[in-house]
């Protein structure tokens, strides 16, 4: 018997337990608020546990929508879950405010970071949320671990979707990012240093092949046209229900990986870049060009050309104002290709 409907998300707001439930060879569960367990039956099928999270910006409509319908999908039998899972809606009053936080970015605050600021939702929330992930990855620790994490860029991007690929986790690249590629992500960025993100998180902390993906702009609710994520769809439909995983290609000709070279910390009160507020993502500056001016002094592009990314001169003191990278090139990945020969586990 298949239920007719389940609204994750209304359920999540609601704040009531959800009564574990079984529907075709599935186990449902609630862990915590806006944390479900999926368990297939059959499980020596099992290969991978997955980790599928939005909404850690609670403005970031697009994917708590794809989340919210992928939820319901599975539950009435329209998309076939062969692997363990678990999906997480992570801020939820900033999710019913529609606004990205309600009193701190929760993506700064993992690998215990929470810590270190003063306790409110976001804080709490966060370490409940490494619990989570903490517990469902023990219970699975013989597979391999995913987590995505799915957010929306604030401004217009050259690449409409991109992963940001977590530092010092060099196995399997290629493998990864034809995966990526399968998903429609052409753009990759590879960190230079740990962060305290959720995707990092997991990453150091579990091992899992983890990235934090920013697949297109931020919508209201509704505005969403969720047909731009049938690609990303479609390819972890085929990691949640095929325990054995093609063989995918790793196109170089058609990659961008970029690699983070800098970090521009905002430092004085006067910090002002060059450009305005509107610059996509991704775009290039040549060596020499001032992009940015603090406390009397210019920033200048050194080394060669460099894309700006995640630009903001609105952060505190002390924080990230832009990242600076490089492109890779195609020789690089080409080198990175040959010698690899597997596929993903
Ligand atoms: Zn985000």
């Amino acid at each position: 018997m298949h239920s007719t409907s389940f609204d994750f998300l209304a359920h999540s707001q609601q704040g009531n337990p959800l009564p574990d439930f079984s529907v075709e060879q599935l186990s449902i569960s609630q862990s915590a608020p806006g944390v479900v367990q999926v368990l297939p039956h059959g499980t020596e099928h099992y290969r991978r546990a997955v980790v599928i999270s939005a909404g850690v910006h609670g403005n970031e409509t697009a994917p708590i929508e794809w989340l919210n319908r992928f939820c319901e999908q599975i539950v009435t039998g329209q998309v076939a879950v062969t692997q363990p899972l678990l999906l997480i809606l992570g801020n939820l009053p900033a999710i019913e405010q529609g606004c990205r936080e309600t009193s701190v970015n929760m993506n700064r605050l993992f690998c215990g970071a929470h810590q270190d600021y003063p306790q409110s939702y976001e804080t709490l929330r966060a370490a409940e949320l490494e619990q989570q992930v903490a517990q469902f990855f023990a219970r699975f620790s013989h597979l391999q671990p995913y987590h995505f994490d799915m957010h929306t860029a604030i401004r217009a991007s050259k690449h409409e979707k991109f992963a940001v690929y977590p530092h010092g986790n060099e196995l399997l690249v290629t493998e990864q990012l034809a995966f990526l590629q399968s998903c429609g992500i052409y753009a990759v960025l590879f960190s230079n240093k740990p962060t305290t993100t959720f995707s990092y998180h997991s990453a150091k902390n579990h091992s899992a092949f983890a990235y934090t993906l920013e697949l297109g702009r931020v919508n209201d609710f509704g505005q969403n046209d969720l047909s731009r994520l049938q690609r990303f769809d479609a390819a972890i439909q085929q990691l949640l229900s095929q325990p054995q995983q093609p063989r995918l290609d790793f196109d170089t000709h058609r990659a961008y990986v970029y690699q983070v070279t800098e970090e521009l910390t905002k430092l004085a009160d006067d910090f002002e870049f060059t450009f305005d507020d509107q610059l996509a993502n991704f775009t290039e500056f040549s060596e020499g060009a001032i992009i940015a001016k603090q406390n009397g002094k210019a920033t200048r592009i050194e080394g060669g050309a460099r894309g700006v990314v995640f630009p903001n001169s609105h952060v505190a003191l002390g924080h990230r104002a832009a990242l600076l990278v490089k492109r890779v090139e195609e020789l690089e990945l080409k080198v990175l290709k040959a010698q690899s020969s597997s596929t993903l586990p």
